[in-house]
């Protein structure tokens, strides 16, 4: 009998608000390469939750985008805004386990705190200072509906968290100093990425997340999330990041960078890929 277990599951996992520059199609194509070695499946996830920056016509871009790629996934694409309430479902469970907390200090607030350490990454969310936590001991409010609060998972402080990562090897974070509480809903009523990422992987029974270094420490907060909802962790493949010429990595505004100029340019699909 097939032991589906070893049955490699990957996915492309892009984000519709804006086009694909070179750096995703390095790692998607490195997705591709790595699900083809191992025999196995590769799915397409539309991550469109944030309603102020995801449009319709850049999901219509990136699928054409790596169809010309050569791209090719199984199984029809699913949209993570169409499933919001299987989210819903995760937060009521750590919410029954006393996980979480509603918190209502704006971004502002913990920018400016003089604890939090900023590391530059304006991408990654800022670090939450222990002291805006709730004392321990507080009862948990429930969770209204809809919701118009933030809340976030409570890290175990000084717990060091290792994985073994597929191209950098041994990773290693403590919580509470590298990273800290984090958001898993948003008071617009949607669904964190990191909570909706971990759902969603785990739903899709995806054995291997292959994506970019910038998501390393995204990584630890799911790890998290993987434990406190006893789903079990697929393995990790973070690809390192593509900067320009001036060394800051690519973003959805570096036009001139995107599949799209590049294949208006005449570039081929395999310098893409390779480039
Ligand atoms: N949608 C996310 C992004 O485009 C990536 C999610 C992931 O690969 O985990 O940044």
């Amino acid at each position: 009998m097939a032991n589906s277990v070893s049955i490699y599951r990957g996915r492309l996992a892009p984000s519709p608000t804006g086009l694909l520059h070179l750096g995703h199609a390095r790692t998607f194509w490195t997705a591709h390469t790595r699900a083809q070695a191992a025999g196995g499946t590769l799915l397409l996830r539309n991550d469109d939750l944030d309603r102020s920056r995801c449009r319709p016509e850049f999901v219509t871009a990136m699928r054409e985008d790596m169809a010309w790629l050569g791209l090719t996934w199984a199984e029809p694409m699913l949209s993570q805004s169409a499933r919001v309430p299987l989210y819903r479902e995760a937060l009521a469970r750590l919410h029954a386990a006393g996980l979480i907390y509603p918190c209502d200090r704006s971004r502002r607030d913990v920018l400016a705190a003089a604890s939090a350490p900023h590391d530059g990454d304006e991408e990654d969310e800022p670090f939450y200072p222990a002291e805006f936590r709730p004392a321990p001991g507080v009862p948990l409010p429930a969770l209204s509906d809809p919701i118009s609060t933030n809340w976030r998972f409570r890290v175990p402080d000084e717990q060091e968290l290792i994985f073994n990562d597929g191209h950098f090897g041994k990773q290693r974070a403590m919580a509470g100093r590298n990273f800290s509480d984090f958001l898993v809903w948003r008071k617009d009523d949607l669904p964190s990425y990191q909570l909706a990422c971990v759902v969603d992987d785990a739903a899709m029974g995806i054995t291997e997340v292959v994506r970019g270094a910038d998501l390393m420490r995204s990584t630890f907060r799911q790890w998290l999330l993987y434990r406190a909802l006893s789903f079990s962790a697929p393995a990790f493949y973070h690809c390192p990041l593509v900067t320009d010429e001036t060394g800051r990595r690519l973003a959805k505004r570096h036009d001139a960078l995107s599949v799209r100029t590049l294949r208006k340019q005449g570039c081929t699909p395999e310098e893409v890929r390779a480039s």
